[in-house]
């Protein structure tokens, strides 16, 4: 480890920057999305082109540093200890490209998906994004990415169709299908621990208009709201995409007027489809009587804002679980450690319903082809001290023995925490991960959010 050097060669090598501990605007720098994370790494490198990565990675070899690929910061939590880590942060990389004709997209690894979701919508087309504006493209896209539009289209990384990036021996490369596919394969879904992405390339698909939207219903009604959304599920096409949540929303300026401080059950969807078939597949639940119906015929963009996610920095504690059914019995379980009367503090507890394209693998896909299971289940609180943070932990863990039963794994995107990349993967898709890793990187100087060692050399 290198404490003592205070990265000046690496800044002179550079048209970014390089902060460290010693600069004045270090904490700024150094945030993350998650507030309870303190990221403390050796330095971070801001560069403004491959030059800059390149140059980067090399002084990171040099001085026996590792090296950790981050955006914006959404899902820092996992990377666990950073004393001896150069971060390279690529927020600067900001290019965007939108080839309409050809229905493609190539950003800069920096790009979040609000810089890019409404000039799509203006074309008639949508992209693969998920519930938050704010979380950036290639992270988002190298973890997997689910969205509104994935049980028809899939995982967004399995929409990737070249990645550009610069390896860990600090070589630039585009890798597609074509191109070096061992490794266009182990990104799709190994995150970074396979080279600092630089850009990224993907598909959008034709969509003018969508009915999407939410219903609101006072928390008190959570029991019927849950067992209707989730009887109704297996009955719903690829075409449409639903959520259901528990919500109590904290009373803060980042939560939306009508629903600031207020706590609801809400079923929200994306349909591709017309407003009449979208109103008749919803028909069980507007006979409950929402509170609050906000579905219409939308631009793609509305899609953006549909979850409501907060966009500014927050402490979080979250759990989730892939789920392989929600029976009556989860549903009763849940709303009773987490619904009414529950004195819960969790701020949301979200299924989404999966299945379709989700658990189809076509034979193109990268490592992270499907998602097992038919639910996925993310739940979260935002504690202010240590009194909340503690009852926070201990609703979390409720939510967790009340789905135990139908757990089908975890998906990696919705993971807060540090965690074991294995149980992320099959055998052989773990096995081949290892392979491609001890080809690119068999130092393992690229510390992705979870680990994924080099197989050892036989
Ligand atoms: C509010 C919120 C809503 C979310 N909603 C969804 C959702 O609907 N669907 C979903 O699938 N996920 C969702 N997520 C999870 C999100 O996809 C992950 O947190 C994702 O890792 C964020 O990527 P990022 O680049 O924004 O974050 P970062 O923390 O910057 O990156 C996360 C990891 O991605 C890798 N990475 C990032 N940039 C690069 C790069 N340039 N080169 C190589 N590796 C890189 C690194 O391993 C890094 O540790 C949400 C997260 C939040 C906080």
């Amino acid at each position: 480890m290198l404490t003592t050097t205070p990265f000046t060669d690496l800044s002179a090598q550079m048209t970014g920057r390089v902060v460290t501990p010693a600069d004045p605007d270090w904490d700024g720098i150094r945030q993350v999305f998650n507030l309870t994370v303190d990221f403390r790494p050796a330095a971070i490198a801001l560069p403004r082109d491959v030059d800059d990565v390149v140059a980067a990675i090399e002084y990171a070899r040099a001085n026996d540093l590792r090296v950790a690929p981050q955006a914006t910061g959404h899902n820092a939590g996992p990377l666990g200890s950073l004393d001896d880590t150069l971060v390279v942060d690529v927020r600067e990389l900001q290019e965007i490209d939108i080839d309409a004709d050809a229905r493609r997209v190539r950003v800069g690894a920096g790009v979040k998906w609000e810089r890019v979701t409404p000039q799509l919508s203006e074309l008639g087309l949508a992209a693969l994004h998920g519930s938050s504006p704010d979380v950036g493209i290639a992270g988002y896209s190298l973890g997997g990415g689910m969205g509104w539009l994935a049980r028809k289209y899939g995982l967004q990384t399995n929409s990737v169709t070249a990645i550009e990036l610069v390896t860990a021996d600090g070589r630039p490369a585009r890798v597609d299908a074509e191109h070096e596919p061992d490794l266009f394969w182990a990104l799709r879904g190994g995150n970074g621990n396979f080279g600092v992405v630089t850009a990224i390339e993907f598909a959008v698909y034709p969509a003018e208009e969508l009915y999407a939207g939410a219903m609101f219903f006072p928390f008190e009604r959570s029991a019927e709201v849950l067992h209707t959304w989730a009887e109704l599920s297996p009955t719903l096409p690829d075409e449409f995409m639903s959520w259901a949540k528990l919500m109590q929303f904290p009373d803060i300026p980042d939560v939306p007027e009508p629903v600031r401080g207020r706590s609801f059950a809400i079923v929200m969807a994306a349909f591709l489809g017309s407003e009449s078939e979208g109103q008749a597949l919803l028909r069980p639940l507007r006979d409950l009587g929402p509170a609050m119906d906000t579905f219409a015929v939308v631009p793609p963009a509305a899609l953006g804002d549909l979850a409501m996610d907060p966009n500014d920095p927050l402490p979080i504690a979250s759990t989730t679980s892939l789920l392989d059914e929600l029976p009556s019995a989860a549903v009763d379980e849940l709303v009773s450690v987490a619904g009414p009367g529950s004195g819960s503090p969790l701020v949301m507890v979200e299924l989404r319903q999966m299945g379709g394209a989700l658990g189809r693998r076509s034979p193109e896909a990268g490592a992270r082809a499907t998602l097992a299971g038919e639910f996925v289940m993310f739940a979260l609180g935002v504690p202010t001290d240590e009194a909340s943070a503690a009852s926070t932990r201990k609703y979390l863990d409720a939510v967790d023995r009340a789905v135990r039963p139908y757990r089908a794994g975890d998906y990696p995107n919705f993971v807060e925490k540090p965690a074991d990349a294995r149980g992320f993967f099959d055998e052989d898709t773990w096995a081949r991960l290892r392979q491609v890793k001890a080809l690119y990187d068999p130092t393992d100087v690229l510390k992705g959010n979870f680990h994924i060692p080099p197989a050892e050399r036989i």
